[in-house]
């Protein structure tokens, strides 16, 4: 990396967010918990180093080179180093803003632009769109063709073959608009659905209803609604990011909370406004929705003190949780999946494990899966060793995409262990009936 003052390619203040970086103390205390750092060892590779490169570049002292644009891609954005650090420094604002000026200005071959449009603008903003590539996808998975059909479209490396099968059809169907409670009405709640999640986990989104109508909320499914950006804002395309958040303030227009189980569109949505400047009038629409977002696991927990199962044999013991970095450090949500999960386990007869580095990054971070295979499967490789030594035989997440790269890298490595989501358990544990309380007639 180049740090001559002498011709300071791209040094304007406009590729970073210099305010925030001057809160950086250099005390080093976020370095043991980067999992970039703790591959290579090598400070520009830390988020200390990261911020010390983004100021030598807002101040002259460094080039926006290709060596700059490669350690800002290098990141997973998974912000552990925000939980670590005791000067507050918002770090993932600092690299979304990083990158997406990057993207702006940074040359890009026809190939990357042209999957860019693909993926950015035609799939995941049209649910046509992204449920025709899932059928598509289906078919040539179940013909065989599939690692040859999508190679052209992926990075060498990525591991297609460990690709999970794309549901049936049946999976793959719209939610109803609107599911009543059973037994006791305790509330309504609105559901993102998501973009990927109906294509791939189309049984997640069915878990999350099913088990919030047992415990008592009425769950509305707006129509309109599509991706809410999140993919965009963490990959550098904030007009793609600000349009579909524009788009989902109108489809959840109203009072109603917001549930969300997905860990990192429920983080993107907590800071929806930070995409728009205060004088906006999107600012403020944007910040009420924020408000109003909660993760599946914060609104499920209220009630599972009445829930009532019989779970025996619905899940494979011992079970163990592994926190979206998301969820624990992009909304510091760590106990409430937890308490879901022992209500579960007490249901079953089986014991829950605590994983020592529940709380590193799974290597999954959006699509960077797809982008940096081989750094995202060195990633994951540590922590399926850890899985592995746990014994656990099922395996707990919060989040599409690690519930992916899970199930990718365990079928890898062979191990017996099955992967689901929180919302999953639950409804295994607790979706025939949860309400202690009397069932009343619904108005
Ligand atoms: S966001 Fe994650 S990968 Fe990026 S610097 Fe912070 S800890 Fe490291
Ligand atoms: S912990 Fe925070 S203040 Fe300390 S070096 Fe890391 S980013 Fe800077």
């Amino acid at each position: 990396m180049s740090t001559t003052a002498a011709t300071p390619v791209g040094s304007d203040r406009s590729l970073v967010d210099y305010a925030k970086s001057l809160d950086c103390i250099h005390c080093g205390l976020c370095l043991r918990t980067c999992p970039t750092y703790q591959l290579t060892g090598v400070e520009s590779s830390s988020p200390r180093g990261r911020i010390h490169l983004m100021r030598a570049v807002a101040e002259g002292r460094a080039n926006a080179d290709a060596d700059f644009a490669e350690e800002m891609d290098f990141c997973l954005l998974c912000r552990h180093c925000e939980s670590a650090c005791p000067a507050g420094v918002r770090f993932g604002e600092m690299m979304e803003h990083t990158r997406g000026a990057l993207a702006a200005t940074r040359p890009q071959s026809l190939r990357t632009r042209f999957l860019r449009w693909l993926g950015f603008r035609v799939a995941l903003p049209h649910r046509f769109a992204l449920s025709l590539a899932a059928a598509g996808m289906r078919a040539a998975q179940s013909t065989g063709l599939w690692p040859a059909i999508a190679r052209p479209f992926a990075p060498r490396e990525a591991g297609l073959e460990h690709f999970p099968k794309v549901p049936s059809w049946a999976e793959r169907r719209a939610l109803p608009r609107s599911t009543p409670a059973r037994g006791e009405r305790v509330g309504a709640v609105a559901m993102l659905e998501g973009c990927v999640m109906p294509q791939l986990y189309g049984r997640v989104n069915r878990a999350t209803v099913a088990s919030l109508a047992a415990l008592g909320f009425d769950v509305h499914v707006p129509a309109g609604q599509t991706c809410c950006g999140s993919l965009h804002a963490h990959n550098g395309d904030v007009e793609g990011a600000r349009a579909l958040a524009k788009r989902t303030i109108d489809a959840f227009d109203g009072e109603l909370p917001l549930v969300v189980n997905s860990a990192g569109c429920g983080s993107h949505l907590r800071a929806l406004h930070h995409l728009f400047e205060p004088s906006d009038p999107w600012h403020a629409r944007a910040a009420a929705l924020a408000k109003r977002v909660r993760d599946y696991s914060e609104i499920a927990a209220t009630r599972i003190a009445t829930a009532q199962g019989s779970a025996a044999g619905a899940l494979a013991g011992p079970l163990a949780y592994d926190d979206p970095c998301h969820l624990c450090h992009g909304q510091q949500i760590r106990s409430q999946p937890r308490v879901l999960l022992d209500a579960a386990c007490r249901a079953a007869g089986i014991a829950r494990v605590e994983l020592p580095d529940s709380e590193s990054c799974c290597g999954s971070a959006g699509i960077y899966s797809v982008l940096r295979p081989a750094d995202s499967q060195a990633i994951l490789d540590v922590k399926l060793a850890t899985l592995a030594r746990s014994g656990a035989r099922t395996l707990v997440t919060a989040n599409p995409g690690c519930q992916l790269q899970w199930e990718q890298g365990i079928a890898r490595a062979g191990l017996d262990v099955r992967v689901l989501h929180v919302a999953e358990v639950v409804e295994r544990a607790f979706g025939a009936g949860v309400s202690a309380a009397a069932p009343r007639p619904r108005p």
